[in-house]
C-alpha cells in the first residue's frame, strides 16, 4: 500500500525507518495520510509518530536530510521542512486525558497503540510501521480498515466529542469531503454533546479555526446544511439558521468562487470569509458585532465581514441604479472593499447588470491605473497640491470609461484640465 506514495515521500519514509533503527526507537506514519493512501486520495503532507523522542528524532532526520526544524517542546512535536517542498511533522506517542469537557488535553508519553486511542475517528487512528524489518505493516487498533470500506466516520470512545467538541465540525468535514457518513452511535453522540451545550466551551479562536477550515474545503453550502440539519448553526449562535434562502445566498457564493478560480486565479481570496458572511447575512449589526467578538477572528478578516454586511445593500442599490453606471461610478463604488467583499456582493446579487459591473470591477476596473504618475505632472510644470490629486483622479475616470485611450490622450487631457 505505501509503496503507492509519490516516489519521493517513499524514500523519505524508508530514510525515516532506517534513522530509527538506527537510534533504537519505533516510527510509524499515521492518521490521515495513511487513510489518504488507503483511499488513493493524493498527500503530500506527512504525519510521523516515534516511541520515543519525537523532537531529538526530528533533529536527527534533519541533520540526516539537510532540512530546516522547527520544534514545539511544550507538545513534543517538531516540523521538517525539506527544500524540494515536503512538510514532515514529528511527534512523541502520546496518551491523553481530559480534566474537563472541552479543555485542553493532558499529555503522557505512551506507545503507538495508546497513541491511535487517542485520535478522532476511527478512519483516522491507523498506522504504518516504518522500521526496516516491518516496514509497511499496518496497525490498526479499531478496524480503521473496515470503516473505510463501510464509509463511516466512527468515533473511538463515547465522550469523544465532549472531551474535544472540535471532533463535531471535523466529523462533518470528513463526511463531505470523502462522501462518508458517520455512522448512527456516532450520530447519536455527536447530538447529545451539541444539545449539551459543549460548542459554547470551544474558545473562539478554535471555533473559529474549525468553521475556517471546514469552510476551505469544495464546496462547503452541503456542510453549513448538515450543520443545520445536526442542530449545531443556533448552538454557534441562536441566529443562525438554515433556510432556503440561506441555501440559496449559499449556492450563490459557491458559484462566486468557482467563477473566481477561473478568471482570477493568481489572486488570492480567503474563500472561507465568504461563506462566514452568508451565514450573517440578514441579521441584525448587534447579533453581527455579538457573533464577531465570539469568534475572535484577527482584526482586518473582522473587518471585511463588518464592512460587507454593513454596506453591502447600499452599494449594491447604488450600482443597480439606472442608467447603468459609468465604469468610474463603478470604480468608486467599489474601491476600498476587500477581494472577499467583493465577491460576496457578486453572490448577493440577482440583477445581471449588477454582477456584471462587479465582475469588471475585479478583473479590470480594480487593476486600471492611467499612464501618467505624479512624477510625470511634475515634469510638465504642474504644482504639487490639492489640484495634483484632482487631476490624476480625472485620468483614472477617463482612462476607465474610455474617454482616452493612450498616454498620448491623458496628456492632451492633462494640458486641458491645467488650463482651467
Ligand atoms: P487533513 O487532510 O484535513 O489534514 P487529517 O486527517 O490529516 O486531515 P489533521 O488535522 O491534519 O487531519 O490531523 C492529523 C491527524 O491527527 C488526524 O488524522 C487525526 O488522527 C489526528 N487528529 C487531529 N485532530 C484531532 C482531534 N481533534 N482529536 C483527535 N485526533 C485528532
Ligand atoms: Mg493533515
Amino acid at each position: 500500500m505505501i509503496r503507492h506514495l509519490p516516489a519521493r515521500s517513499y524514500v523519505i519514509l524508508e530514510a525515516a525507518g532506517r534513522l530509527a533503527d538506527e537510534m533504537g526507537v519505533s516510527v510509524f506514519v499515521v492518521g490521515g495520510v495513511v487513510r489518504d493512501l488507503l483511499l488513493g486520495v493524493g498527500t503530500f503532507d506527512l504525519d510521523l509518530v516515534v516511541e520515543g523522542d519525537g523532537i531529538a528524532f526530528a533533529r536527527a532526520f534533519a541533520r540526516d536530510t539537510g532540512g530546516q526544524v522547527t520544534t514545539y517542546n511544550r507538545f513534543g512535536t517538531a516540523t521538517v521542512m525539506l527544500d524540494d517542498g515536503p512538510k514532515i511533522d514529528f511527534a512523541t506517542a502520546r496518551k491523553e486525558s481530559y480534566a474537563q469537557p472541552a479543555a485542553l488535553p493532558l499529555v503522557a508519553s505512551a506507545s503507538i497503540r495508546d497513541d491511535l486511542f487517542r485520535r478522532d475517528f476511527t478512519i483516522n487512528a491507523l498506522a504504518v510501521r516504518l522500521n526496516a524489518q516491518q516496514f509497511g505493516e499496518m496497525v490498526d487498533v479499531c478496524n480503521g480498515r473496515g470503516d473505510i470500506a463501510a464509509q463511516h466516520i466512527r468515533v473511538l470512545y463515547s465522550r469523544s466529542f465532549l472531551d474535544d467538541p472540535t471532533r463535531i465540525f471535523r466529523a462533518i468535514r470528513f463526511e463531505q469531503r470523502l462522501g462518508f457518513r458517520m455512522d448512527r452511535p456516532t450520530r447519536a453522540l455527536l447530538c447529545e454533546a451539541v444539545a449539551a451545550g459543549v460548542i459554547a466551551h470551544l474558545s473562539g479562536r478554535r471555533l473559529s479555526e474549525e468553521l475556517k477550515r471546514m469552510f476551505s474545503e469544495r464546496r462547503p453550502g452541503r456542510a453549513i446544511a448538515r450543520m443545520g440539519e445536526l442542530g449545531i448553526l443556533h448552538t454557534i449562535h441562536p441566529k443562525f439558521m438554515w433556510s432556503s434562502r440561506l441555501e440559496g445566498l449559499l449556492k450563490e457564493v459557491e458559484n462566486a468562487v468557482t467563477w473566481h478560480e477561473r478568471n482570477l486565479p493568481k489572486q488570492k481570496l480567503e474563500v472561507w470569509l465568504l461563506f462566514v458572511m452568508a451565514l450573517l447575512d440578514g441579521l441584525p449589526p448587534k447579533s453581527v458585532a455579538n457573533i464577531l467578538k465570539r469568534l475572535a477572528l484577527p482584526k482586518h478578516e473582522t473587518e471585511a465581514i463588518r464592512a460587507g454586511h454593513a454596506h453591502a445593500r447600499t452599494v449594491l442599490r447604488r450600482l443597480a441604479k439606472r442608467p447603468v453606471p459609468k465604469p468610474s461610478d463603478a470604480y468608486r463604488i467599489l474601491a476600498g472593499f476587500v477581494e472577499e467583499t467583493v465577491l460576496f456582493l457578486l453572490a448577493s446579487t440577482k440583477a445581471k447588470s449588477v454582477k456584471r459591473l462587479v465582475r469588471t470591477y475585479a478583473t479590470t476596473y480594480r487593476h486600471t491605473k492611467p499612464s501618467l504618475t505624479g512624477a510625470d505632472l511634475k515634469a510638465l510644470g504642474l504644482k504639487p497640491g490639492p489640484q495634483f490629486k484632482k487631476i490624476l483622479g480625472r485620468l483614472l475616470d477617463a482612462r476607465l470609461d474610455g474617454d482616452v485611450k493612450n498616454e498620448a490622450g491623458e496628456r492632451e487631457l492633462v494640458r486641458k484640465l491645467a488650463r482651467v
